[in-house]
């Protein structure tokens, strides 16, 4: 009889602690336990965790006396065999504690520890909700108690199994988790438009419109306004129209503009529900062109006998529209489909695209999302629920999702940095980690991007991904005609403005007075990167980071871009007295600024991390740069991502030595990168936009390979440097970062674990040395590098690794030192 077995199960705690706990299960939840489930169970202190279900067994454990499982929390696994395993690999190769692979894993309301608090919902009605005896007693306890947490609640019912009761309550609202108060999102607004109340008067409206007319050039103000009236026959009362809509009607934008100057009609704006909005149900596809037909042919062959496809396809060439193929086929055979997206935020365009065909089969999974919908995602793709939630959208962390018949993933912009994740641990590559998952399910991958990364066209190059270049832009329209400005001859000759040469800012005259739109692009954001002292070269730092402080002029501060760190400007230099303080390089903040005054009549906006930090911020300016309200937008990276802008024709890049000079194996990489996509959003709709690149060496060759749109070519010379330099794709890097507050300490140790780690594996063991920047938020840093053969056996790498580790974590002096392992750092 099963249920007078002693059994153990050893669990999963989400703690940062490499190895699995094992508990007694009370005989009465014998029948119950399953592999894959949530339990509670008592952990350090009298506190009580949530913990996942690892196996079940009967060995007793000899050194500890084991504690009992409080209770189960599921009825059926809420994670998979194949996640248990792919949880395994991620901890493993990117030697990771369990523990935080599963905390990056769940969304938190599947954590529920015994530090969860419940209270009532705001929104719960008491008449109007069925209870049952059990959820009336809760809410009969929260009444009183206004809130508790899950403990209490166990111990009120004496129940061992609660979680689905609690589940319920929770999507019943009628209860809500303490968190998810504080955490409710802030909804998406719309931009409307509605007549003032003044000209929603008949006889008003009529003088105003009579005026109108007197002037041919009015006509487009009187259609806008025929647009209110036709919308007020519609619904027979004036309602704020969408702005978007009216712009669908043709009603012109900058006659919007102009009549809310004269104040006929007013803007605001206005909620709409988040996700409904987006589901707008299946437009009919687009016929593909030739050269996307034969794209996807060969993306299809190549699947047949690679697991891994690449599509390199040029910006414009229309990847999306083959993907979108390729993902209803694999609809049609019931399966589930994953596209990666390197950051949700900044892919609003390409979400409301695959909307727009898919409906209420895609889902948008993400780590800012609201925690009730994250977990409504999660049990969706758990019960492989035929119509909703086949495709998800997701940054990084979706490939966390427990897929039943995953058939495809799509990493979409590949070669984007952002699918690793650096803090917390686990320090995992969301692209390489797709592909083990891939693996696993059987499933197919395409890595699309018109700038791939060096690992994946080597793979590719290898015959171990399969590999379709698509070389053309859609109809044929012309990759932009890419010009210089060479920085040093424009100041030799005084053809400067500032950061601006002439060339650059008659070009940028010459496109906004045709009523097109410039991007301006500089990887740099703030006012100015440093100030300095020009008689002894001080300059301000901050008091935690070895870094210098950036100025930012609207916040009048200055500020550490790695800890926040604040100071106010000086007047003078702190060091010798001086007032001879010089701004050295720009930021976006001063081209901004700058600008202003030389296009004074332009509206100029900026894209970085200062402007978008608001909730929908980011939205906000690309939508109004969209609908043409802004003429020229500055930006840092965020302006090179996956946008599709229709007005485009020029694109600055002003600093592109910034970019090349960055002392990273990476720099030349990535300023291909960077520059290709960025020019990538100039000219549309049938007509070659133009780059204007300001360097200081228009000869560089990186730059000479931007400019010929020839990836091909940067490939080739980039991967001798990699080979000769011993770095990836030839060796694998391990960063080993040492950290301490005491100086002394962080010598010390890191040159042990160097000494220690030679032993094995010798010349391959770089450092340690400190990293350009040494010291941040107070903790003294030194890096150990390991450079390991791609074809070293990867297993027993990290497992010697971790042995030495051991070896050096038992030296009592270094207990307090903290090793931060990064595998595969970007
Ligand atoms: P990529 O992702 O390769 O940069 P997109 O998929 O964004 O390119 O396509 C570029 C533009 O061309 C988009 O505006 C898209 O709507 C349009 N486009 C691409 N393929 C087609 C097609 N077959 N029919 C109509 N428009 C297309
Ligand atoms: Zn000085
Ligand atoms: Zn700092």
């Amino acid at each position: 009889m099963i249920d007078r077995l002693t059994l153990f199960a050893d669990v999963i705690l989400p703690v940062p602690i490499h190895r699995s706990f094992t508990y007694r299960i009370p005989f009465e939840l014998n029948n119950d336990i399953q592999v894959g489930c949530r339990v509670i169970v008592p952990f350090g202190k009298s506190k009580m965790q949530t913990a996942i279900v690892l196996n079940i067994h009967q060995n007793i454990p000899l050194t500890y006396q084991s504690k009992y499982i409080e209770a189960i929390l599921d009825h059926t696994p809420i994670v998979t065999d194949k996640q248990l395993q792919f949880w395994h690999w991620i901890s493993r190769y990117y030697m990771s504690p369990i523990g935080d692979v599963m905390n990056a894993a769940l969304p938190s309301h599947l954590k529920l520890a015994s530090e969860t608090k419940f209270e009532i919902h705001p929104d719960f009605d008491e008449k109007n909700s069925q209870l049952d005896d059990r959820e009336a007693e809760i809410v009969d306890y929260l009444e009183h108690k206004e809130v508790c947490d899950l403990k209490e609640i166990t111990d009120l019912l004496a129940l061992k199994t609660i979680q689905p009761i609690i589940k319920k309550l929770i999507e019943k609202r009628v209860l809500i988790s303490r968190e998810e108060i504080k955490r409710r999102y802030s909804p998406k607004t719309v931009l409307c438009y509605k007549l003032v109340p003044q000209f929603q008067i008949e006889h008003n409206l009529n003088v105003f419109i009579e005026e109108l007319e007197l002037s041919k050039k009015n006509s487009k103000q009187v259609d806008a306004i025929m647009a209110f009236l036709k919308h007020k026959l519609d619904n027979e009362e004036y309602l704020p129209i969408q702005k978007s809509y009216l712009v669908s009607k043709e009603v012109s934008s900058s006659a919007l503009i102009t009549l809310e100057k004269k104040g006929v009609i007013e803007a605001e704006r206005y909620q709409i529900d988040r996700i409904n909005n987006e589901k707008k149900q299946s437009n009919s596809f687009k016929a593909l062109s030739n050269p996307q037909t034969k794209a996807l042919t060969e993306l299809n062959e190549s699947m047949e006998s690679n697991n891994v496809t690449l599509l390199h396809g040029v910006t414009g060439s229309g990847k999306t529209e083959i993907y979108v193929q390729i993902i209803q086929d694999h609809l049609d055979q019931g399966h589930q489909v994953l596209f990666l997206l390197p950051e949700i935020a900044l892919t609003t365009q390409l979400i409301q695209r695959l909307s727009a065909y898919f409906g209420e089969k895609i889902g948008v999974y993400h780590s800012k999302f609201n925690q009730n919908e994250r977990v409504e995602i999660w049990n969706k793709v758990l019960t492989n629920d035929p119509n909703e939630f086949r495709i998800i959208l997701g940054a990084r962390s979706s490939i966390f999702l427990p897929y039943q018949s995953l058939g495809l993933i799509i990493v979409d912009e590949e070669h984007e940095g952002s699918f690793k994740q650096y803090d917390p641990s686990p320090r995992y590559n969301a692209r390489d980690a797709s592909i083990v998952l891939a693996h696993m399910h059987q499933a197919k991958v395409i890595l699309g991007t018109a700038t791939p990364s060096m690992e994946s066209y080597y793979n590719a190059k290898q015959g171990k991904f399969g590999l379709v270049e698509l070389n053309e832009r859609y109809k044929g329209l012309k990759l932009p005609e890419v010009m210089f400005s060479d920085l040093k001859r424009e100041r030799r000759l005084k053809n400067m403005n500032s950061h601006f040469s002439n060339f650059l800012l008659e070009e940028m005259d010459q496109v906004l007075k045709k009523g097109e739109q410039v991007i301006l692009f500089q990887n740099r954001r703030g006012y100015t990167p440093l100030w300095s002292c020009e008689i002894c070269n001080w300059t301000p730092k901050c008091n935690n980071c070895d870094v210098s402080l950036t100025y930012h002029k609207h916040a009048n501060h200055l500020k550490c871009h790695y800890c926040g760190f604040t100071a106010n400007p000086v007047g003078s230099c702190p060091s010798c007295g001086s007032t001879r303080l010089n701004m050295i390089g720009f930021g976006t903040e001063k081209i901004e600024d700058e600008l202003s005054l030389i296009f004074q009549d332009k509206i100029i906006k900026r894209l970085d991390l200062d402007t978008t930090r608001a909730k929908n911020a980011y939205e906000e300016i690309l939508n109004d740069f969209d609908n043409g309200f802004i003429d020229i937008l500055i930006g840092t990276q965020m302006v090179t991502k996956g946008l599709d802008f229709d007005n485009v024709y020029l694109v600055g890049i002003l600093d592109a030595d910034m970019l090349l000079n960055r002392p990273d194996f990476r720099a030349y990489e990535r300023s291909y990168q960077l520059m290709s996509q960025v020019s990538g959003r100039a000219g549309r709709l049938g007509k070659q936009g133009r780059v204007i690149i300001q360097t200081g060496d228009p000869d560089h060759w990186v730059i000479q390979l931007v400019a010929e749109h020839n990836y091909q070519k940067f490939y080739e010379n980039e991967i001798i440097e990699r080979k000769n330099f011993n770095y990836p794709p030839f060796y694998k890097v391990i960063s080993l970062m040492v950290k301490h507050k005491n100086i002394n300490l962080v010598e010390l140790a890191s040159k042990e674990l160097a000494t220690n780690l030679k032993e094995i594996f010798k010349e391959r063991v770089i450092g340690p040395e400190f990293p350009i920047i040494q010291k941040i938020k107070n903790y003294y840093l030194k890096e150990i590098k390991l450079k390991i053969e791609r074809t070293a056996p990867e297993k027993k790498v990290k497992e010697k690794l971790n042995e030495r580790l051991e070896l050096f974590y038992q030296q009592v002096e270094f207990k307090s030192v903290k090793v931060v392992i990064d595998v595969d750092p970007l």
